[in-house]
């Protein structure tokens, strides 16, 4: 588990990095055509992939943060305990997805 944790860990900050640089691409291509964002139409959809690009690292950055604290709780114990009921996750739950932090019946009853 650990292990499996730790390669979508790398997998994480390599998307983040690749995200990182697509985004600082885009800024750069606006900054050097000199597009306004309001009145041109290829600034709006420069504008809109943009802001795809930060929704996925926003999504990125929870997920590696997720991976941090499940890697952390594998160290330290707690790992698979429900943060809400304090039961064990079933471990299906945590093989389809290893940052589960709630059970079943918890992550339902949200
Ligand atoms: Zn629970």
């Amino acid at each position: 588990m650990e292990e499996l944790l730790a390669a979508e860990r790398t997998r994480t900050l390599e998307r983040i990095e690749a995200l990182n640089h697509d985004r600082d691409g885009i800024i750069d291509s606006t900054v050097s055509t000199g597009v306004d964002d309001e009145h041109d139409p290829e600034g709006a959809t420069i504008a809109f992939e943009r802001s795809q690009i930060e929704s996925l690292l926003d999504q990125s950055q929870r997920h590696l943060s997720e991976l941090d604290r499940a890697l952390r709780q594998l160290e330290e114990g707690g790992y698979g305990t429900c943060e809400s009921c304090g039961q064990p996750i079933a471990p299906e739950r945590l093989a389809a997805r290893p940052t589960a932090s709630t059970c079943i019946a918890c992550a339902s009853r949200r």
